[in-house]
């Protein structure tokens, strides 16, 4: 307790999206964002951390050359940026991959990158600065409630856009609490934008994910979530100036960045989960990951049936391992819509502008039941299997025992490529790297090096 007495901590006025952040654990919020005591580590700041650094650092360069340039792309200038600059080969990487996902702006539209906003509680703008790259930068100003660096803020009329690219591996790990805290500062700063859209750039994947907020209807729950974001700051500081364990969590996403010695790894027995921090932590997990994996499947095919035969298993007085049904079903697609009261018209025989007519009609919603339409979808799967096959089989029709069928499906693939809803998800696979995926590698970074050397 008297250690802690006399390293009395203070919590910083407001909160930032990188704060927001770091409170998924409050034993890393307090011991090493707020650092608060001499910290011991356990590694110094990994590869990737160097290469995501150096990759905003090329993006604010980048945005800032466009805009004078008046440009919404310059590929030249990114080999130049790669070429004249001390990267690691991983930010080059990264840097290369904005020529790949076709990464632009709108030079008109772009108020600047690297923003650094703040505002009070009453939404009265504090900081202002542009260019300002120092991560998770706090707002000294004693009436900070709300502050945020925006990576790339683009503003056309009453509709602002906020880009923040993510060079992890991951397009999890990001904290619902960044976007509306980014939202609200530019809200306070810019009295004419009505919404806000925030957009996660996951560079490394070439996928992104928006929310947008609207002044009219977001604005008073945004407030109340930093007036609570602010409390659980000061409750943690208050904890920690009493003496008392802060809590943790390996799941927040943060044990990669962690350089504190983790009180959980002390607890953490051989087969025990515990903190993510190191290469080696990695690879135990992975290791136990993989070798559940093999198991499970045979495990669970071996069990069945004997349960089956058998029934429930009493494992202890509270768990029970017990075989049951679960039914899942599926609507046919021509029934479903029959009972919405909707019917199926073949237009492929009608003229265009027939078709056209025909499809313009077509209602967004069952007016019967007054279902929306666009929240039906039909399984990728079944259709994507149709799509690959070049012809349908030929078949005996049922009542004329004529031959039917052979028809061929070219372009049936490009017509559901242009209504497809695709989300990004990330998946863990392991995967046997063999003589052939090496061969491959090997290629794509000669054929890269050719391609630089032509530039
Ligand atoms: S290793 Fe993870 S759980 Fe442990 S203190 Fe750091 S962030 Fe929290």
């Amino acid at each position: 307790m008297g250690a802690h007495l006399t390293k009395r901590l203070e919590a910083p006025t407001g909160v930032s999206k990188s704060m927001a952040k770091s409170m998924g654990c409050l034993h890393f919020f307090v011991h090493q964002y707020l650092r608060a005591r001499h910290l011991q580590t356990v590694g110094a700041s990994s590869a990737l951390a160097v290469a995501g650094s150096q990759f905003h650092k090329y993006r604010a360069s980048y945005i800032e050359h466009l805009v004078k340039q008046s440009m919404t792309h310059d590929h030249g200038w990114i080999y130049w940026y790669v070429s004249s600059n001390n990267v690691s080969e991983e930010a080059e990487r990264l840097i290369l991959s904005d020529i790949q996902s076709g990464f632009r702006v709108n030079p008109d539209c772009v108020y600047g990158a690297e923003v650094f906003l703040s505002c009070d509680s009453n939404l009265q703008p504090l900081d202002h600065e542009i260019g300002n790259a120092a991560p998770g930068k706090l707002s000294a100003h004693p009436d900070a409630f709300a502050s945020a660096t925006l990576d790339l803020l683009c503003i056309d009329g009453a509709h602002a856009t906020v880009i923040d690219p993510k060079s992890g591996f991951s397009t999890v790990g990001v904290t619902d609490d960044e976007p509306p805290i980014n939202a609200l500062v530019v809200f306070a700063h810019f009295p004419m934008v009505q919404t806000v859209e925030f957009r996660w750039d996951f560079v490394r994947s070439r996928t992104n994910r928006r929310a947008t907020y609207s002044r009219a209807s977001d604005l008073e729950w945004m407030v109340k979530r930093v007036h609570e974001l602010n409390a659980i700051k000061q409750r943690a500081v208050d904890a920690f100036n009493r003496g008392e364990p802060l809590e943790l969590n390996p799941f927040a996403g943060l044990c990669g960045y962690c350089v504190l010695q983790c009180p959980l790894r002390a607890q953490a027995d051989v087969r025990a989960l515990g903190p993510i921090q190191t290469d080696k932590d990695a690879r135990r997990v992975a290791g136990m990951i993989h070798v559940c994996e093999q198991y499970l499947e045979q495990a669970r095919a071996l069990i069945k049936p004997f349960l089956n035969e058998r029934g429930p298993l009493q494992l202890t007085p509270e768990l029970c391992y017990t075989p049951e049904v679960i039914e899942s079903s599926s609507y046919p697609l021509t029934d479903a819509l029959n009972a919405l009261d909707l019917a199926l018209v073949d237009v492929s025989a009608m003229p265009p502008e027939e078709r056209a007519n025909v499809l313009l009609q077509q209602p967004l919603t069952s007016r019967t039941w007054d279902v929306p339409l666009s929240a039906l979808t039909a399984g990728a799967g079944k259709l994507n299997a149709f799509a690959k096959t070049k012809k349908s089989k030929k078949r005996k029709d049922a009542l004329t025992g004529e031959t039917v069928g052979g028809v061929s499906r070219e372009g049936l693939a490009e017509r559901l490529d242009a209504c497809a809803q695709s989300y990004p998800k990330t998946v863990l696979r392991f995967r046997k790297q063999g003589m052939d995926t090496l061969l491959d590698d090997l290629t794509k970074s000669l054929e890269g090096a050719k391609d630089k050397e032509g530039e």
